[in-house]
């Protein structure tokens, strides 16, 4: 499946900001852009991400199973003749438009390779002159693309080859395994794209025993070193949470054609022996933080062996099950959450525990001239890889204003 653009679209370009492949055309600075009545989707290079439903202001951007035959004709014609641009190609990526007029940063660290790290990075390429030095405690460059995006999504994950041509820039040192606290100081700004991997907890009795999504899905993506922190205990699982990440969690552990995960997972799934899962939601189905695509995905690949319950309180985890606000207890063997992610406090800069981010006005983090935040820690964990997109484009817009005149943070 692909999206595409519908006779509704009104041509404010929200979604070329947020497309993480750079499949909409045409955009902005583009023959073409401005003159006609609408934007198209090149079903090449379209990964199905849906960031760009997401930002659309009026739902023109929609997948191509919903829309009508006559609009993926247009966008497939729209593109014919036309050669596919890829996200990966730095020459086919829009010229600089910011006024170049020196004075820009000449070193930035960026900390964090995931999406936010990587489309600061991209946008710092793009915008100033500087040299980049790009950090990452994990071994590899990704974030949750690579660790937490479900593994049977591949093309989703593809947008990992374009963070890979990214970091081979001769502007780009990618210094992998290595924690910002480990550096030096002596940048011109420093761009924290750190995320927010803390999970949430539902602050019930028992639920020490259950396992995260995040521990779930790192343990399926082989995070080095990720472990399954507790026994599968079949038949039946309760996954509480109402997300796109939580119907991730019930697909992967019902779904019997897993390829994209290595034997040991496989073999530990199948042995576990969970047959059906009760997804568990505080408010109702029109409220549910789902989208109806990934509804939809979960009921093919589970049927009537996943269950959908609204408006339930879970009070108490035990040997039994859960327990609800009801008194009813669901039996069960293994207790999930999926009920999102916080950010942590970062060393040296201000932060607001009750949203989870380092405060910040349009990326410049308050009080701390140099710093900048980009990606769920400056907006919280909200959004999809797309939306990163334009978070960084907005945090190095600001940095690359501000540090035409700015002191350096480290020196
Ligand atoms: C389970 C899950 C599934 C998802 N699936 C999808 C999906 O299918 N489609 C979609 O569009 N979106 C999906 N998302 C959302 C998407 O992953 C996020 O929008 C995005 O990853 C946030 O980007 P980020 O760069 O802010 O954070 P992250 O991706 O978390 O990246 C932060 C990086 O910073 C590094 N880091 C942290 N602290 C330090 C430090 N002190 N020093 C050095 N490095 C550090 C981390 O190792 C990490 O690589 C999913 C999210 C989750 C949690
Ligand atoms: S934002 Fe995602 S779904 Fe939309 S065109 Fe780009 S890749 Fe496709
Ligand atoms: S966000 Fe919606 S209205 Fe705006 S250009 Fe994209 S498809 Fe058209």
């Amino acid at each position: 499946m692909t999206f595409v653009i519908t006779g509704e679209c009104c041509s404010d370009a929200s979604c070329v900001a947020v497309c993480p492949m750079n499949s909409i055309h045409p955009s902005p600075g583009e023959p073409g852009f401005g003159t006609g009545a609408s934007l198209f989707i090149d079903p090449r290079t379209c990964i199905d991400c849906g960031a760009c439903a997401d930002i659309c202001p009026v739902d023109a951007a929609q997948p191509a199973e919903e829309a009508a035959p006559e609009d993926v004709e247009r966008n497939a014609a729209y593109f014919a003749e036309r050669e596919a641009l890829e996200a990966t190609d730095l020459d086919s990526w829009e010229p600089p438009t910011y006024e170049l007029r020196g004075g820009g940063p000449r070193r930035v660290l960026v900390v964090g390779a995931g999406p936010a790290g990587m489309y600061a990075t991209r946008e710092l390429l793009l915008r100033t002159t500087a040299e980049i030095t790009l950090v990452d405690r994990s071994e590899q460059l990704g974030g949750l693309v690579r660790f937490g995006v479900a593994p049977d999504h591949p093309n989703t994950k593809q947008i990992i080859g374009s963070f890979e041509r990214i970091v081979r820039h001769p502007r780009v040192r990618w210094r992998p395994g290595t924690e910002a606290s480990a550096l030096p100081d002596g940048y011109d700004a420093v761009v924290h794209a750190v995320g927010a991997r803390r999970s949430r907890r539902l602050g019930i009795p028992g639920e020490e025993a259950a396992c995260t999504a995040e521990d779930f899905v790192a343990w399926c993506n082989g995070r080095p070193g990720a472990e399954l922190p507790v026994e599968l205990v079949g038949p039946r699982a309760v996954v509480v949470g109402n997300g796109n990440v939580a119907l991730d969690l019930a697909r992967l552990l019902l779904s019997d054609q897993l390829a994209a995960v290595s034997p040991a997972v496989r073999r530990t799934l199948a042995a576990g022996g969970i047959k059906q899962v009760v997804l568990l939601g505080r408010r109702g189905p029109d409220e549910a933080a789902y989208t109806r695509p990934a509804l939809e995905e979960l009921l093919a690949v589970a049927g009537d062996r996943v269950e959908l319950r609204y408006h339930a309180r879970p009070t108490a985890w035990t040997s039994e099950g859960l327990t609800l606000d009801t008194g009813e207890t669901i039996a069960a063997g293994n207790l999930f959450t999926a009920i999102g992610f916080e950010g942590q406090r970062v060393d040296g800069l201000p932060f607001d525990a009750e949203r989870g981010i380092v405060p910040n006005v349009r990326g410049a983090v308050v009080d701390r001239p140099g710093h900048y935040v980009a990606g769920w820690i400056k907006r919280g964990a909200r959004g999809g890889i797309g939306v990163n997109k334009a978070c960084a484009q907005e945090t190095v817009a600001t940095l690359v204003s501000a540090s035409r005149g700015a002191a350096s943070p480290g020196s």
